[in-house]
């Protein structure tokens, strides 16, 4: 089982404000979530009842995982990482014990949170798989996550972009009880996530965000566009730049920040 333990991993240390928009989400995120993290004290001794896990649905590329792994981070707990199908194996009993492991782990280094990206192939609703694999991977997560939930210091994050297929006992009171749709972000989200990925870099005179014309044909971009219309737009400029030095050498001593950038944005249809 390859699991990614991200408390000593820096390149995922990512913070609420490294993600653009959902001014809502994190807020309820903060509310349910980081705060029994960060007055465990009183939400142990309080009738309030606790979320127990969360389900982050919604298409691909608009930010579910960076969501799971900025929460992880900001409640300063361990972060557990696995994609749905890497638990799954053809040997008997073998995805089970996968299941049981990753829970062990999860004790063992608690407070912890456990994301699973790609859920729906890990827990597909029951009867429909003929060798019974999945069915009794379903079977062991529910005995998991009703473990879970006596402990209160394990807290599971979910994503999906197929809600559709995931077996429903798991997504009942004491599971995964909260469900959150990420969708595609607004124009003034899609401002956000723009200057989040342009905060370390020079823009050419002519780019303005702002505009009312860019930011229409940025519509039915999400988040993953907007790293790669960046990317892309750098690699662009550093190209341009490689083309009219007359020293190439002298070119790539400069730092790439110094290149100034322009943005050319395909609309999609
Ligand atoms: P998948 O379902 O394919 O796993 P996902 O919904 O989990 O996709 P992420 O992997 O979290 O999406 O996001 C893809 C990339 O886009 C990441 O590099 C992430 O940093 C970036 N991204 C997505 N949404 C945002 C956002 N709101 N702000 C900043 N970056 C974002």
């Amino acid at each position: 089982v390859k699991m990614l333990d991200t408390s000593k991993n820096h390149l995922f240390k990512s913070h609420w404000s490294d993600i653009g928009g959902m001014d809502h989400i994190k807020t309820e995120l903060i509310q349910t979530v980081q705060w029994r993290f960060e007055h465990a004290n009183y939400f142990s001794k309080s009738p309030i009842r606790l979320v127990s896990g969360i389900l982050f649905y919604g298409p691909s590329g608009c930010g579910k995982t960076l969501l799971g792994q900025t929460l992880a981070n900001e409640c300063k707990v361990n972060f557990l990482q696995v994609k749905g199908p890497e638990l799954l194996s053809k040997y008997v009993g073998s995805s089970e014990q996968n299941i049981r492991d990753l829970f062990n782990k999860a004790r063992s280094v608690a407070p912890c949170m456990i994301m699973f990206d790609e859920f729906e192939a890990l827990v597909p609703k029951r009867g429909r798989d003929s060798a019974g694999v999945t069915d009794r991977v379903v079977n062991q997560l529910l005995t998991e996550l009703d473990g879970v939930e006596a402990l209160g210091d394990i807290f599971i994050v979910a994503a999906t972009s197929r809600p559709d297929l995931i077996d429903l006992a798991l997504l009942r009171p004491g599971r995964l009880d909260k469900h959150i749709y990420i969708g595609f972000p607004t124009k003034q989200d899609l401002l956000s996530i723009l200057r989040i990925w342009t905060s370390k870099i020079i823009l050419a005179d002519d780019v303005h965000f702002e505009e009312d014309d860019f930011l229409t044909k940025c519509e039915m971009y999400m988040g993953a566009d907007i790293k790669s219309l960046i990317y892309n737009a750098q690699l662009a400029a550093f190209d341009e730049q490689i083309q009219s030095s007359t020293n190439t050498i002298d070119m790539f001593s400069k730092l790439p920040q110094s290149t100034k950038m322009s943005i050319v944005v395909c609309q999609r249809h």
